[in-house]
């Protein structure tokens, strides 16, 4: 779209990932005038001329167009959201959700029916789990989990597997999959493919063109990008999974607020300056964690030592804020002083945010993934935008609280 005219882009270069992000969903001129943002448009009732509009929009909702005739489906500011992060994923049609676990269960109960079995990757955000045992179990639906690390899905493949779900990197350990190879043996037998993609924001790794048929993602974290706002989003690539999509998200009567909408509008179009800075602040916290003597392992896929390394740099363009690491010695008790001791990082999950937080990787998360086989404790650190050099020390320093709680414990384990 042309900023200024509102009509199709016609140069031959095509344009780059950051102005298609930056303009989509912009407002076209209205008599040659208008504002750089959407409006925040709140409604319940949408109003019609007469009663053949009314009839004709009702008509071209329900051959697929998105047209809104009623509050819940979203007008301007919505739909304005729907074009950026369909630009952003690069696929063909978006739907909001009220968080990132509510577009996980509507994509689960949108494309799975009783009967049907799924294969889950072990790794994936742990409460996805209380959707697949609980809700899906209750109804019949069949769901059994996949080490992403082994080379196992062909065979777990059943006649009834109609979906495989994943996130690449894996929550608190950041396991980078090898999607193309997955989605190639789900393809080849018919599978949907659905992924994860909140760890990029949709901006360093963009799973459709890699093989996965839907998107999802928690937008409460990178993509409204200030720890103020809960939302979902899933965004699919063809238009039968979008009827798919549509059905169970109006039976489910879903939507999100205008002003939720606005603020994530506002977020996406600094996603790729604040992703590029929260990479270089955790690249930087990544390395001085390396070289500390308290850490058995740091895992970030931006660090050449990382396992997933050579995949990351296959597949992805970036990595965001995420950083864990294991202790060497002590226990979760030496893992909870550091954290305590911390005094630039918040304790709190939702990371995403302008802001630094730290929490620890619960083990019993920790031990439902096949790969992992330490004992230590690890610590998950969402690296923020504050000045690298302020929470390198503030890391370093608690490091020493937490090895000065661990001396004293091991000093009184010591036979008197
Ligand atoms: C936070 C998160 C979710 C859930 O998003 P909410 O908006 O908190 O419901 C889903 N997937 C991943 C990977 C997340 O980190």
């Amino acid at each position: 779209m042309s900023q200024k005219s509102g009509s199709q882009h016609s140069n031959a270069q095509p344009l780059g990932a950051a102005t298609r992000l930056i303009h989509a969903g912009v407002p076209p001129l209205r008599d040659g005038t208008g504002p750089v943002n959407v409006p925040v448009v709140r409604t319940s009732t949408v109003r019609f001329a007469d009663t053949a509009t009314h009839a004709d929009v009702h008509h071209r909702r329900a051959t697929g167009e998105r047209v809104a005739g009623y509050g819940r489906h979203g007008l301007d500011t919505h739909q304005a959201l729907e074009d950026a992060v369909t630009e952003l994923e690069g696929g063909h049609r978006a739907f909001l959700a009220p968080s990132g676990l509510a577009a996980i269960s509507l994509t689960l109960l949108a494309l799975l029916a009783p009967g049907d079995h799924a294969l889950v990757a072990d790794n994936v955000y742990a409460p996805v789990r209380r959707v697949d045992d609980g809700l899906l179990k209750r109804i019949g639906i069949t769901l059994e989990y996949f080490s992403p690390g082994h080379d196992e899905l062909a065979a777990l493949i059943r006649p009834n597997t109609k979906l495989v779900y994943l996130e690449s990197p894996s929550s608190l350990l950041f396991e980078v999959i090898d999607l193309p190879a997955l989605a190639a043996i789900a393809a080849a037998r018919g599978i949907t493919v659905v992924a994860d993609n909140t760890w990029s924001g949709g901006w360093f790794y963009k799973p459709l063109s890699l093989g996965a048929n839907v998107v999802v993602q928690a937008a409460t974290k990178y993509i409204a990008g200030h720890s103020d706002l809960m939302q979902g989003i899933v965004v699919v690539d063809s238009p039968a999974l979008a009827a798919k999509l549509t059905s169970a998200y109006e039976s489910l009567g879903l939507t999100i607020g205008a002003d939720d909408a606005y603020l994530s509008l506002r977020g996406i179009r600094t996603l790729p300056v604040r992703l590029a800075q929260h990479q270089r602040h955790a690249t930087l916290v990544a390395k001085a964690l390396q070289k500390h003597a308290q850490v058995a392992r740091v895992f970030y896929p931006a660090l050449p030592e990382d396992p997933g390394h050579a995949l990351w740099q296959r597949d992805f363009s970036g990595a965001s804020g995420l950083v864990s690491f294991e202790l060497k010695e002590g226990d979760v008790s030496v893992a909870n002083a550091f954290i305590d001791a911390l005094q630039h990082f918040g304790i709190g999950a939702s990371w995403g945010g302008y802001e630094s937080l730290a929490l620890i990787a619960p083990p019993e998360r920790l031990a439902a993934y096949r790969t992992w086989n330490s004992a230590q404790p690890v610590v998950r650190l969402h690296i923020g935008l504050e000045d690298p050099q302020d929470l390198i020390a503030d890391v370093q320093q608690a490091l020493a609280k937490a090895a000065a709680v661990w001396a004293a414990q091991k000093q009184s384990l010591l036979p008197a």
